[in-house]
């Protein structure tokens, strides 16, 4: 399995983002905006930061990692390699290797992180969900606070069976 970050929002990406929001504030002008203020709308989560794009790829992942993938459908398109190679697809086992690249925004990133990173998660997925966040964070640090659990973002694990996570960080 290799992960591989594609594309990720350049600076270019973020002045727009920045003037984006502007705009809605009757403001105009491009300029780059500070690490703070990316932060600020990261966390507020508002819609301009649905136009910053990640490309990931995820080479040689099982079958069935990519299926959980594919369960997220906004602001992500998936690109699948599917298995057409062997005629008898019955004979395909579920953890056979496929290449799946997801193109997907800032907003959808986080959300998908929130369920994968969940010990609730299947573990080979939550596996590549966590090697997504580790290659994402070296090229784009910003991220860092953004890539967690859902029971870190809603202070408690919310899945029907706590995973745990969040008590045992608490303690
Ligand atoms: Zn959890």
């Amino acid at each position: 399995m290799e992960i591989e970050i594609l594309r990720y929002p350049t600076n270019d990406d973020w002045s727009r983002c920045l003037f984006l929001a502007r705009v809605t504030q009757g403001r105009d002008g491009i300029v780059t905006p500070s690490d703070d203020w990316k932060k600020k709308i990261l966390s507020a989560e508002h819609s301009p930061i649905r136009t910053l794009m990640y490309t990931i790829a995820m080479w040689q992942i099982p079958y069935f990692a990519s299926v959980h993938f594919v369960r997220h459908k906004f602001g992500v398109e998936h690109y699948v390699k599917s298995q057409r190679v062997n005629p008898n697809r019955g004979e395909d086992r579920q953890d056979s290797a496929v290449n799946h690249v997801m193109d997907l925004n800032a907003q959808a990133l986080i959300n998908i992180s929130r369920k994968r990173l969940c010990y609730k998660a299947d573990p080979k997925t939550r596996e590549i969900m966590e090697n997504i966040t580790k290659e994402i964070l070296k090229v784009d640090p910003v991220m860092h606070s953004f890539l967690v659990p859902d029971c870190v973002y809603r202070s408690g694990c919310h899945e029907f069976q706590s995973c745990g996570f969040y008590e045992k960080r608490m303690q």
